[in-house]
Parts: structure tokens; sequence; C-alpha cells
């Protein structure tokens, strides 16, 4: 029988991850297929998740939070940031999962000689990134807006900053990871903050996908390696699709077969 999955989230139509699921299973022979569901009260996810008699899903914006209110397992990780992006069925049980940050982990392999890291912002996406960044050894420092959100990675451990005390050093790889420029032309920072980071940086990140941020249009103009959001995006939907799976196929084939998918 065709196995079924999904994406939930509000909004949901612009998610690219239905095309990059379906010509996976397609490309590999497998009868499944992935669709996206609008789902606007998170509180109904799990009861949607059977409704459909669905085997695997994803969840993006915003309940992250319920899914993993909604999971009867947590993998470890996911149950130190509190936040699920993939739900799998098993034994009719759900298994909660976060493959965002181990995704922008593997997204940022490509760059070389990058020891420090300055993420801008610190919202849901960096509390997961940041730990997994500290583990696999980039010394991690936050700069954000204000300095409401940054008690709990200061509890953590983490050089912190807000505007206000910012004194700008010399970071390898300067990560957007705010929403600044998701649906405005905000840049993250005040541009002469920006400028002075990246002309001692060595590459960039911008984790929004689907149009080109003021912010990486800036920083395209420094000649940095650099990467938008549709990498992560790739690299979260690789080891989603491992869990989906449960680890049949090699991830690099995945991979090759996900960026043809969005590349053409
Ligand atoms: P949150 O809502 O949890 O946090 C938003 C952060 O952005 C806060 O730190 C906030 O600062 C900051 N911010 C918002 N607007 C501005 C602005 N105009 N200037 C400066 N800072 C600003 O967001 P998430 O962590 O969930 O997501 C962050 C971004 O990552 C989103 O754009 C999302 O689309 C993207 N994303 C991409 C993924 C991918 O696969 N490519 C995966 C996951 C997320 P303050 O505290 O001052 O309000």
């Amino acid at each position: 029988m065709q196995k079924k999955y999904a994406i939930f989230g509000d909004p949901v139509e612009h998610s690219l991850s239905p095309l990059i699921h379906n010509s996976a299973f397609e490309a590999l022979g497998i009868d499944a297929k992935y669709y996206k569901i609008h789902l606007k009260d998170g509180t109904k996810l799990k009861e949607r998740f059977f409704k459909e008699g669905l085997c695997g899903a994803n969840i993006t914006v915003p309940h992250k939070e319920q899914a993993f209110m909604a999971s009867d397992y947590l993998d470890p990780f996911a149950k130190s940031v509190g936040a699920v992006n993939t739900l799998v069925l098993k034994n009719g049980a759900l298994y909660g999962y976060n493959t965002d940050a181990p995704g922008f982990l593997r997204s940022i392999e490509k760059f070389d000689d990058i020891k420090t890291i300055l993420i801008l912002g610190a919202g849901g996406t960096t509390k997961a990134s940041s730990v997994t960044l500290r583990d696999a050894e980039y010394r991690v420092t936050i700069l954000n807006r204000s300095s409401g959100r940054l008690q709990p990675f200061i509890e953590n451990g983490f050089e912190c900053y807000s505007f206000d005390n910012f004194k700008v050093g010399q970071y390898d790889l300067i990560v957007n990871m705010t929403s600044a420029g998701l649906s405005d032309d905000s840049l993250p920072a005040p541009k002469e903050l920006l400028e002075e980071l990246l002309s001692n940086a060595k590459a960039v990140v911008d984790i929004i996908y689907g149009k080109e941020t003021p912010f990486l249009k800036l920083a395209k103009a420094y000649n940095l390696p650099f990467s938008d959001g549709k990498e992560m995006l790739i690299q979260q939907a690789v080891l989603a699709f491992d869990l989906f799976i449960d680890g049949e196929y090699d991830l690099e084939r995945v991979e090759a077969i996900m960026q043809n998918a969005i590349a053409s």
C-alpha cells in the first residue's frame, strides 16, 4: 500500500518539502507520496496525523512546539531543544525528532577553515543550532536585536550580545538566523555593523530561502562564499527522509536527488 507523508504548517503554500521528498521517493522507486497540510490549530496536529493515515511528517512554523507535545517518544536532541520538525509513526506511536540543527551543521561543512561563528538572532532555530554547533567544536557567539531572548543562552554558557553592548570582532562565519528579510526588506542588524563584520568574515549564510534577502545581497558585495536557506532546507530534509525510510538509502544519493529537484 502506498505510504503517505506530509508537511504541516501555517502558512505552508510556499513549502518546497513535497517537491524534495516526492522526487526522492520517485527516484528510489518507493511507493509513497508527500503533500502539504495547512493546519491552523496546532493542537489538532496529532488527530490530523492519524486521520490522514500518515507514516511520517515534517512540521514547520508555527507548530514545532505542538509537535514536541504530540510526540509519544522524543529523541534526546529534540527533547533538549523542545521542538520537533519530524514525526515518524512506529508501532502506532509517534516518535519526534529535530533535524533542523543537524541539517544546518551539514549545510556549513562545505566552507573551509571556519572556527568562529556569529549567529544573528536568538529565536527557536538559534536555540537548537547553537548547541549543535558548539558540540561540533565551533566557537559560537550570539547577537540579537534585543536582550530579552538572550538569558537562556547566557545560562547555557554562550557569549551573547545585543546591539547595545556589541563590539565588532572577527568571526569566520556570519549567519542570519533572524526572520529579518523574510517578509520585509530589513537587515538583521545595522548596516555599518554588518559591513564591518562582513569585511572580516570568511563565509556567510542566510537561512531564509525563496528570496534574496537584503542581508545576502549586502554580503554578496564582499565576494564571500555563501549559502542561502535552501542548503539547510535540503540537509534537514535528507535527515528527515532517512528517518522516514529507516536508514535504507545512502544519504549522499538522497542528497543528490534532492539537490537536483530544487535546481531544476
Ligand atoms: P523566531 O521567531 O523564533 O525568532 C526570530 C528572531 O529574529 C528573533 O531573535 C528576533 O529578534 C529576530 N528578528 C526578527 N525580525 C528582526 C529584524 N527586523 N531585525 C533583527 N532581528 C529580527 O524564528 P525562528 O528561529 O523559528 O526562524 C528564524 C528564521 O529561520 C525564519 O526566517 C525562518 O523562516 C528561517 N528558517 C529556515 C529554515 C530552513 O530550512 N532554511 C529552517 C528553520 C527556520 P528579537 O528577539 O529582537 O525579536
